[in-house]
Parts: C-alpha cells; structure tokens; sequence
C-alpha cells in the first residue's frame, strides 16, 4: 500500500510510514461500522458503560507512552501531552456514564401514553486536524460510542500515530472489531469519502473554516448530521481597570501554547488606550521569559510548528511594527520565536486573520462600546478572555461579545464538563458538557394508544 512519511516536527526525522489508505479500503472499514452497529447499539447499557471504563483505564495505563508517542509526533510539550492523554482518559470516564443515563422523557396526553426515545445515528466520522490529535478525537468518539453510534476515524496525515495507538488499545478493552475504527490517509481521499458514503450517518470535523464549510455542503444532499469546530480569532481583551500585571503575565500562555497552533489562542490582545504603554513594558518580560525549548524537556513551555509549509504560512503574517521577539532554538526544527506585533491596526491582516503560530496582534481601543465592536469585527467567534476589576462590566462585555467560549480573568482552557463550540464561522454545535450525547442520538417520540 501507498504510505507517507510521518515527520518529528522538532527534528525534522521521520519517524514511521503509515498507510495512504486508498478509498475501497475506506469503503470496507465504513461497511465494516456499518454491520457492527446494530450488535453494539443491543449491547445493554451497563455493559457499554463498563467496556467504556475499561478504555478509560487502559489509557490511563498507557499515558506516558501516548504522551511521549504525541511529543514525537507533534512537538508538543511533554508537559501538555501528558495533559492530553489524560483528557482522553476523562473524556472517556465521563461519557461512560451516559448510556445507564440516556433517559427520554414521559409526556402527558390524552388517550394514551407519550414516551420519547435518543436513537444513536449509525456510523459516525470523526475528522481531526494535527494541532490537537487526541483530546479532539476523544470529544467526538467517546460521547458518539457511549450513545449507540459506531465510529471511523480519520487523524490528520501529519499526525496519526497516537490515534492509531488509541484504536489499539480500544479493542483490547473489549470493544468489538468494527466498533472503533481508525482508518488513516488524506483528507481528499479518506475524509472526502467518510463525508459522501451513504452509511456515514454524521460527519464531526475540526479544522479549518474553508474545508469545514465545503463538508457542510457536501452533507446537504444527504441531510447528514454535521459537527463543526472551525477556525478562532480570539480577542483577550484588557481593561484600564484590571490586574495589568497579572494580565500581562498570562497572556503569553494564553496565545502561545501548543505554539499558537490553537483555534482558542488568544491571538489578538485589545488593550485600553491610557494603560497602552504600560501593558506592553510589563507584557515584554513575560514574553522573553516564555521558553521555548526541545518539547521533551519538562521546562519546555513552547515546542516547534508542526511543519515547515506551515512556519512559511505563520512568517507570512509578521509583517509591518514588530514590538519585540521571544527566543527560539536554532538548527532543525520547525521552530519560530513568539512575536508581538503592535500596535495592530484593525484593518491590517494580522487582525482578521488566524495566523495558527506564535504571533500576537496588539491593538489599543478607546472605551468598553469600542471593545466589544473590535472583538466581534471578525468572522469567528470561538473563545475570548476579559480582564477587569468591574464585574458588572465583565458581564456586560461576555455578554456583547458574540463567540461561545469565554473567561473572565483568565485564559481557561476547554473543560470536558462544559460546552465547547463557536458561533458564527467558527462553528455549528457544541462538544462535550452535559448536551453532546444530543449531537449523537436522534429524538424519537411514540404514542400508544391506551383506549379501550
Ligand atoms: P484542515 O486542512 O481543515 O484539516 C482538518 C482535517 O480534515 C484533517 O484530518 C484533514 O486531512 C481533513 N481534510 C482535509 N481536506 C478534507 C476534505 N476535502 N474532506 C474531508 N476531510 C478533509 O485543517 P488543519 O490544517 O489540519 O488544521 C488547522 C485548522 O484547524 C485551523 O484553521 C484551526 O483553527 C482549525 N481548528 C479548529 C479547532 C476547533 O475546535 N474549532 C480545533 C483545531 C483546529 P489531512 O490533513 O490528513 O489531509
Ligand atoms: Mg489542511
């Protein structure tokens, strides 16, 4: 079979071949799903809870190993990939309460008895990008296996190998063969046809907001179900009245982890005119200090970009008043220094666009009417932070500010307990939190007759 080099971005070795999987073999794995849905959908729910447990477990047992296996892979600090196994393991835990939960409701009429049902779907596709392999796969498979749904798979090309690694330990849990499918290669073979085959009841996709939105129309003649987690913009937006030293001190974490190569970086600070000046003095030690170092050391704060196409594509944008530079390696590696771009006008293309690197706009703004106008002058609308002292300016600003995701004095990273998803562009639906089975099951409703 066709196979394609799988690249350790911070070394630039390769590191595995993996399989170009072609689209009769998509075909088999799709009709393989198929055919094992209706035996896992029987499967009672306590047993479904308790083969989802042993997964979690499993994972958990196997977490240095998926955490250093995504280092390799991704260049991810050790330090976030541990965090990112781990998530995968809880993600499990807390949908493998779902299927002794997937309660319908009674509803009183005349003559009869109401009762609604949550049908799982089918086959489910889960499609993920390289920038965060294994939670994004956990938040669509574990709730999708915990409802009744089979699932394929699809991990971005440049990075599989944790994906594969979790479909592995999947089946020795004890989740039967077809149930749990990982199934690698390109997006324009093994994605395009996940999205067209008939079987595939519903598409969960996370990337970008162009291939996104030509899924959603792609969909449309099926009607299939479709899940998307698209591109950010995110504004972190700093009030006269805050904590400017504390605000200056997490904005680099808040935009720079996992390298910018986040859809919630904070990528565009917007920052009170009269404490301009000063959130800067206080932001560039912050931003120097950040270190960014060989992913495996558990210092590292900051690891490489995941390719070199994509350091030319971040490069592209630093362009125009660079305010200052952080440090970054030399030699191989995909690396690029966090970079503060200020002050950023807001018609400039650093301030619309999602740059997915480790660079940063900075742009004042007069009062709270003008912040909030600034922060939604953009197509998505994913995530955002707010730091002031006035809570009732901070309720008055998240609740102006048109994106789905937001925290106040702080850069919160995605709870699996909380909804996640975008408004405008940068999404349609939610993940996780208390309603994802809802994305999973259809709501079925029947009435009988108790007339004599
Ligand atoms: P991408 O090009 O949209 O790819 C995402 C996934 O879709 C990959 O697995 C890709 O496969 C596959 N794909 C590509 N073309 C396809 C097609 N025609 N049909 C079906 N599948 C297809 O995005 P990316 O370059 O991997 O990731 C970066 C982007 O993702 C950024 O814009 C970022 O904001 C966004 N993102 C959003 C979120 C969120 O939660 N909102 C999270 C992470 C990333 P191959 O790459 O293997 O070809
Ligand atoms: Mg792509």
């Amino acid at each position: 079979m066709d196979t394609f080099a799988v690249v350790n971005p911070a070394t630039e070795e390769v590191i595995a071949h993996m399989p170009r999987t072609p689209v009769e073999e998509v075909d088999l794995a799709i009709e393989r799903a198929a055919a094992a849905f209706p035996s896992w959908r029987a499967v009672s729910p306590d047993d479904r809870a308790r083969l989802l447990r042993r997964f979690a477990g499993l994972v958990d047992d196997h977490l240095e190993e998926l955490a250093w296996l995504e280092v390799r892979n991704s260049g991810h600090t050790i330090g976030n990939a541990r965090w990112e196994a781990g998530n995968v393991r809880d993600v499990l835990h807390f949908y493998a309460a779902a299927p002794e939960r997937l309660h319908g409701q009674q509803i009183p009429v005349a003559g009869g008895v109401d009762i609604t049902f949550k049908e799982p779907l089918g086959v489910v596709a889960v499609i993920v990008p390289w920038n965060f392999p294994m939670p994004i796969a956990g938040w669509g498979f574990a709730p999708a296996l915990a409802a009744g749904n089979t699932v394929v798979l699809k991990p971005a090309e440049l990075t599989p190998l944790t994906a594969v690694r979790l479909g592995e330990l999947a089946l020795d849990a004890g989740i039967p063969p077809g149930v749990f499918t990982v199934v690698t290669g390109q997006g324009s073979v093994v994605g395009e046809r996940l999205v067209t085959h008939p079987a595939v009841r519903k598409i969960v996709f996370t990337g970008s907001t162009e291939v996104g939105t030509s899924i959603m129309a792609k969909c449309a003649p099926q009607v299939k179900r479709v899940t998307l987690e698209l591109g950010g913009k995110s504004a972190n937006i700093v009030f006269a009245d805050a904590d400017l030293e504390k605000a200056a001190a997490a904005a680099p974490h808040g935009v720079f982890d996992n390298a910018g190569q986040d859809c919630c970086a904070r990528s565009r600070i917007l920052v009170e005119r009269s404490v301009f000046e000063r959130f800067l003095e206080l932001l560039e030690p912050a931003v120097t200090a950040f270190r960014v170092q060989d992913p495996s050391l558990p210092t590292a704060q900051m690891g490489p970009l995941i390719s070199a196409s994509h350091r030319e594509s971040v490069a592209s944008y630093v362009q125009g008043p660079v305010a200052f530079t952080g440090q970054a390696p030399d030699g191989p590696g995909f690396w690029f220094p966090p970079t503060v771009l200020a002050p950023v006008a807001p018609s400039d293309r650093a301030f619309a666009e999602e740059i997915f690197g480790p660079v940063v706009a900075v742009t004042p703004f007069e009062d709270e009417a003008e912040a909030i106008r600034l922060a939604n002058a953009t197509d998505y609308g994913l995530s955002g932070s707010i730091w002031t002292r006035d809570l009732g300016r901070a309720f008055r600003v998240a609740r102006g500010y048109e994106s789905g995701n937001l925290s106040v004095n702080s850069h919160s990273s995605v709870r699996y307990w909380t909804p996640f998803g975008g408004f405008k562009r940068s999404g349609l639906g939610r993940e996780l939190g208390p309603d994802a089975l809802d994305a999973f099951t259809e709501t079925k409703n029947v009435f009988i007759d108790t007339e004599e």
